[in-house]
């Protein structure tokens, strides 16, 4: 099971009994074995999952609880910090610190991530103003070298590695002395792995320990190995004392609870989570912030409130969200929703607070998110009026007009041409969406009416509509179930493209934004009917 799909359905299970009107002990009870049952699917050992299970029906002792106290909350809290203990090794990890060589080592088996790895965290440290290195201590296998070679000229980062050396652990002193007189504060070096764990990894993996002498040495795991996670690394402990995991492939159809629950179980810390090939693909793992992003949690209601009480008085987001019901999304209504983002404060307690941001945040600091929302908007305001009003074509016809505003912004123009893109994807978006209300009013009109044949030809529409649910569902916003399948789907098909300048993963997390923004028109009045939408509670 992949973690959100984990996620999802914890949350459910925990919305699901919240909001059942007779909070009883046997709702309590479903909702226990729900949560069970879901990290168990997930690979979550089944020790683990019996103690998180006792402890959660300790602490919420139903008989006892005065009728003031707030159950739900208490529930809520509860499970959460309950899944907070599960994967939370309860160890620091090795910080490096500027101003001195700081030598990491990365260890594990052949197909770990470890190159991968080595490449994204040297790029971490590098875009914090660490001076960073990497060196090829993989003389194993053939190819090592240029793969690692290929990685760090892409990040632009410094590397030292051999073709003719056949000893790692000379290569490795090598390098990290090299780098350690350029007087760099972080080398990384990488070593190979081998298909199992033979004892010649172990042998070469001391040498090259006892060669440079790491300040911190960390074994790369595959999410996928699941539970045996606990076993490997038992195994490298055993010879290469590491201080730190890192887990990679996270992103895919892995058990990746599994993984992290039990290596979190040998109380060694994981420090980052692999979720995906691309370079901006790591995640620093923090269990709380982890198990907040997990279940999408923070407070989605909170935000929901939050939004409109920041729009509540603001012309612009009311026009855009009449917009987009209409199926229209200009440039102008997408400078507004990045204005709205910016109000809301800072990136990193937003992503507690909308389920998915956490994408976005990723490899981002506050300041980093800041400063591309800040270049957007000034590339907005080097629009003229018609640009911004209109739904982007012209830049197509004439792109000319990308270099002008690039020049009027201080930005680049393949910035220029991002924001153009992204805003394309959200107005496709805002269609679809848009166009859907409107099939559903006539929908509504045709029963009205009562025609059996026009009945059934409307059902079948909805039906090949993607089921945007019964009846009950019109008065609200149909759109917003499809609209999360799109998002996904939109998040995932762009892998491959990727928007490098724009940090790849801000197309999701806007799209999250958005349904965050509709979710609070819903509840506003703005759609009437309904509720408040996929956003409320
Ligand atoms: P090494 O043998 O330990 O150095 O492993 P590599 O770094 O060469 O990675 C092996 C494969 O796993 C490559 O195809 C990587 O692209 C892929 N990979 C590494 N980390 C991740 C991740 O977090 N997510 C996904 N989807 N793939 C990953
Ligand atoms: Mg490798």
């Amino acid at each position: 099971m992949v973690l959100q799909d984990l996620g999802r359905r914890i949350n459910a299970a925990v919305n699901d009994m919240t909001r059942s009107n007779n909070l009883d002990e046997k709702a309590f009870d479903d909702m226990i074995k729900e949560i069970c049952a879901a990290l168990l699917s997930a690979d979550v050992n089944v020790r683990l999952v019996g103690t998180l299970r006792k402890s959660i029906k300790a602490s919420v002792n139903f008989a006892s609880l005065p009728a003031a106290v707030n159950k739900k909350r208490l529930i809520q809290k509860t499970v959460f910090d309950e899944l907070v203990k599960l994967v939370d090794p309860h160890a620091d990890s090795f910080r490096p610190k500027k101003g001195r060589s700081n030598v990491i080592m990365f260890v594990g088996l052949q197909g770990a991530g470890k190159t991968t790895t080595c490449t994204k965290l040297a790029r971490h440290y590098q875009t914090r103003g660490f001076k960073t290195a990497l060196v090829c201590a993989d003389t194993f296998r053939a190819g090592a070298f240029d793969q690692l070679k290929q990685n760090a000229t892409k990040a632009k980062i410094p590397y030292y590695g051999s073709l003719t050396q056949t000893d790692p652990a000379v290569v490795a002193a090598e390098g990290v002395a090299k780098f350690k007189k350029e007087r760099f504060d972080i080398i990384i070096v990488d070593t190979s792995g081998r298909h199992r764990q033979e004892e010649e990894l172990f042998t070469e993996m001391t040498q090259i320990q006892t060669a440079v002498t790491p300040d911190q040495t960390i074994l790369v795991l595959d999410s996928t190995i699941g539970q045996s996670a606990e076993a490997q690394s038992s195994a490298f402990k055993a010879t290469a004392d590491f201080g730190a995991i890192i887990i990679t492939k996270t992103d895919g159809h892995a058990a990746g609870g599994g993984a992290i629950s039990a290596v979190a179980a040998t109380n060694t810390p994981i420090i980052f989570l692999g979720t995906g090939e691309h370079m901006m693909d790591l995640e620093r793992f923090e269990p709380r912030a982890f198990v907040q992003k997990l279940l999408g949690m923070g407070d989605v209601a909170g935000l929901v409130e939050h939004v409109q009480a920041i729009t509540k008085d603001s012309a612009g987001a009311k026009e855009t969200y009449k917009h987009i019901a209409e199926g229209i999304y200009t440039l102008r209504d997408f400078r507004e929703n990045i204005t709205s983002i910016m109000k809301m404060g800072p990136l990193s307690k937003l992503s507690g607070m909308i389920p998915g941001l956490s994408n976005m945040t990723q490899g981002l600091d506050d300041e980093d998110g800041s400063l591309k929302l800040r270049r957007m908007i000034y590339i907005f305001d080097s629009m003229t009026a018609a640009e911004l009003d209109g739904d982007g074509k012209n830049f197509v016809e004439q792109p000319s007009r990308m270099v002008r505003i690039a020049h009027g912004s201080g930005t680049t123009v393949r910035e220029v041409e991002d924001v153009l893109s992204q805003h394309r994807m959200m107005a496709g978006m805002a269609k679809r969406v848009g166009g859907q209300k409107k099939q559903m009013q006539r929908a509504q009109n045709m029963m009205k009416g009562g025609n059996k044949d026009q009945m059934a030809a409307m059902q079948k529409r909805m039906a090949s509509m993607g089921g945007a649910g019964g009846m009950g569902g019109m008065g609200g916003m149909p759109g917003m179930p499809d609209m999360a399948k799109m998002m996904q789907m939109m998040g995932g098909g762009q892998g491959g493209g990727g928007m490098p300048n724009l940090g790849g993963m801000d197309l999701q997390s806007m799209m999250s934004q958005m349904s965050g923004l509709m979710g609070g028109m819903g509840g506003g009045g703005g759609g009437g009917g309904g509720g408040r939408g996929r956003g409320g509670r």
